[in-house]
């Protein structure tokens, strides 16, 4: 067996891994020192994390660059700020009896100022994430083309994340001539890319095991129509009231539809998409990363590159028209080891996409039935149940009102209680559900009927439904809707049927043959400096009143009830619906 000083390791490095406590090289350590220490070729290691890769890289990075030299002569590219905190770390370690080199985290959810302002003292060794990094390139904070080695560390994964063309901008930032070395634990076909375009007759190396992807993701598909997507979703999300979840969409305006539909009916949602501004993006952010949002529906686009510990599911509420994203959005799921779940909700014709994944993935997608209503109604008593055996009591403080209720109570059995405990929550729950109709695609409705019981929030009255921009909050009533649509379009009160006036949007109907007059009217329509936005709407999403005169008070959901001590703790209330 090979001792680090057999590798050609100059002795300060050897003495600071000695002080770490590692006494003999891992496999790739004793495979890859000794190549990399040349620093004439490029490199290719199919090794995972564990194995002892930040070594096998950083010790001859260390001994390859000038100390003297303040310009900036490796790169080190990382997809999570986690990862490439780690590396900076090591490197630091690694140089405890070794020469002081002055090396420079750049990541994201940090000050970019600070890092800026190290940078501009002298990185000669650069351990960043891709985003972050574009962003000091593109403010001109940061000199690459001295670079002389870049590693790109778990390069699959940050493919995975979506960074493929911040990889290529960063690298087109840096000399034709260098030494590129990569690290993978898989070689999809991604990475074969990067080698092939960036990568000159590399030396491989593959050590342990090929990992196919991560096998903590369990994948699975529900079959619904399109028209039900909507509904099954919300099954799906009261069928698993703990979901920490990313909703992915494939258009900016079906994330923000479908994030105002799940807001007005009492989830805890917002969006992320390209139409917000970068202080709006932060702010969801991070909403999310505290948790203090528990779905964020996104595109694909806005949801690149997201780190976000814990996410028990990613939806895809439609199927991204590319596999790599596929890739891209499951593995937002299932971060530093934990499991996740990836659901594509798919329509018959989509089935094709899942057979495609289930082939690059070399797994199978499992179907997953879109719960019953009753299933539901389970599923969500036994969450209740469950948050009143975990329900901190403050014995102090009740102590003073509980004669008081014992009184109340007093004639009630215990099972009389429990029952009508848990009755005031589920009534809800159950006058939602009862007759919901079976939404799996491929089933017949079980009640016969062409569209089942829907719910009410779902149904239209047969005229052209319009979404607008516009709400209570702009100031909007009634009759200052009709004014507007009348300024834009020129239709006339008798010509608008039902008007749904929500906080921050609104909708209203007219007849199909005027739906053409709405969407031309509106085309550039302004109101206070704001764009209005007006679009047809297949969700017919308000709890409306339709032609027949239904009330536009239709029962509400629910309540959400979340059972999880995480999201139920002291923080507060924050995952309830807002809407009381
Ligand atoms: P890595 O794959 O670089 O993330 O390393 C995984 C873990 O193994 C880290 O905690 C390292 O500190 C440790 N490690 C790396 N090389 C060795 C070694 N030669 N002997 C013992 N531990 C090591």
């Amino acid at each position: 067996m090979k001792s680090f000083e057999t590798l050609g390791l100059a002795p300060g490095l050897v003495q600071s891994v000695q002080l770490l406590g590692f006494e003999t090289p891992t496999p790739i350590q004793e495979k890859a020192i000794p190549v990399l220490l040349k620093g004439t070729r490029d490199f290719v290691g199919l090794a995972q994390t564990g194995t002892g890769k930040t070594a096998a890289f950083g010790l001859p990075l260390l001994e390859l660059i000038d100390d003297k030299s303040k310009n900036t002569q490796a790169l080190v590219l990382a997809p999570t700020r986690e990862l490439g905190m780690q590396i900076t770390s090591d490197l630091e370690t690694f140089t405890e009896k070794y020469k002081p080199f002055n090396i420079v985290a750049v990541y994201g959810g940090a000050s970019i100022s600070e890092q800026i302002r190290k940078v501009k003292r002298g990185a000669q060794i650069i351990v960043a994430t891709p985003g972050r990094l574009i962003d000091l390139i593109d403010r001109k904070a940061i000199n690459l083309s001295t670079v002389k080695y870049v590693v790109l560390d778990e390069a699959d994964e940050m493919l995975n994340m979506g960074f493929k063309e911040d990889i290529d901008k960063i690298l087109s930032f840096t000399p034709e001539e260098k030494n590129t070395w990569l690290f993978s634990a898989t070689m999809p076909r991604e990475v074969r890319a990067i080698m092939k375009n960036y990568m000159t007759d590399p030396f491989e190396l593959t050590v342990g095991e090929q990992h196919v992807g991560n096998v903590n993701i369990e994948h699975f598909y529900v079959m619904v129509q399109e028209r039900d997507k909507y509904l099954a979703l919300k099954r799906i999300l009261d069928f698993t009231p703990d979901i920490f979840g990313l909703i992915f969409c494939r258009t900016r305006i079906d994330t923000q539809r479908v994030a105002e539909m799940l807001m007005k009916d009492g989830y805890n949602a917002d969006s992320l998409h390209g139409d917000l501004t970068q202080q709006q993006r932060d702010r969801v952010m991070m909403k999310f990363r505290q948790k203090a949002l528990q779905i964020l529906v996104a595109t694909d686009v806005a949801a690149r590159g997201i780190d976000v510990e814990d996410i028990t599911h990613v939806i895809h509420l439609n199927m991204p028209d590319e596999m790599e994203f596929y890739t891209h959005r499951s593995g937002r799921t299932a971060r530093a080891g934990k499991k996740g779940i990836s659901i594509a909700m798919v329509s018959k014709h989509d089935l094709m996409k899942v057979r495609q994944i289930e082939k690059s993935m070399k797994s199978t997608v499992k179907r997953m039935m879109v719960p019953t209503g009753a299933e539901v109604c389970q599923k969500q008593l036994l969450a209740l149940m469950h948050k009143v055996r975990e329900v901190k009591v403050n014995e102090g403080e009740i102590a003073e009102f509980l004669p008081a209720v014992y009184e109340e109570l007093n004639d009630l059995t215990k099972q009389d209680l429990i029952k009508r405990f848990a009755s005031i929550e589920f009534n809800r729950f159950l006058d939602y559900y009862r007759n919901a109709p079976d939404l799996n695609g491929d089933q017949k409705r079980s009640d016969g009927r062409a569209d089942g019981h829907r719910d009410q929030s779902e149904r239209s009255s047969g005229g052209t439904r319009f979404f607008i921009n516009l709400g209570k909050m702009d100031g909007l009533d009634k009759s200052k809707m009709l004014e507007l649509i009348d300024e834009y379009t020129g239709l006339e009160k008798k010509d608008v049927g039902l008007i749904d006036l929500m906080g921050a949007y609104s909708f209203f109907e007219v007849d199909k043959n005027l739906a053409d007059k709405v969407i031309k009217g509106f085309v550039g329509a302004e109101l206070q400096g704001r764009q209005v936005r007006v679009e047809v709407t297949e969700g017919r999403s308000s709890g409306s009143s339709s032609a027949a005169g239904r009330s536009s008070e239709a029962p509400r959901p629910r309540k959400r009830i979340f059972s999880n001590k995480k999201f139920s703790d002291n923080k507060g209330d924050r995952f309830h619906r807002k809407r009381r």
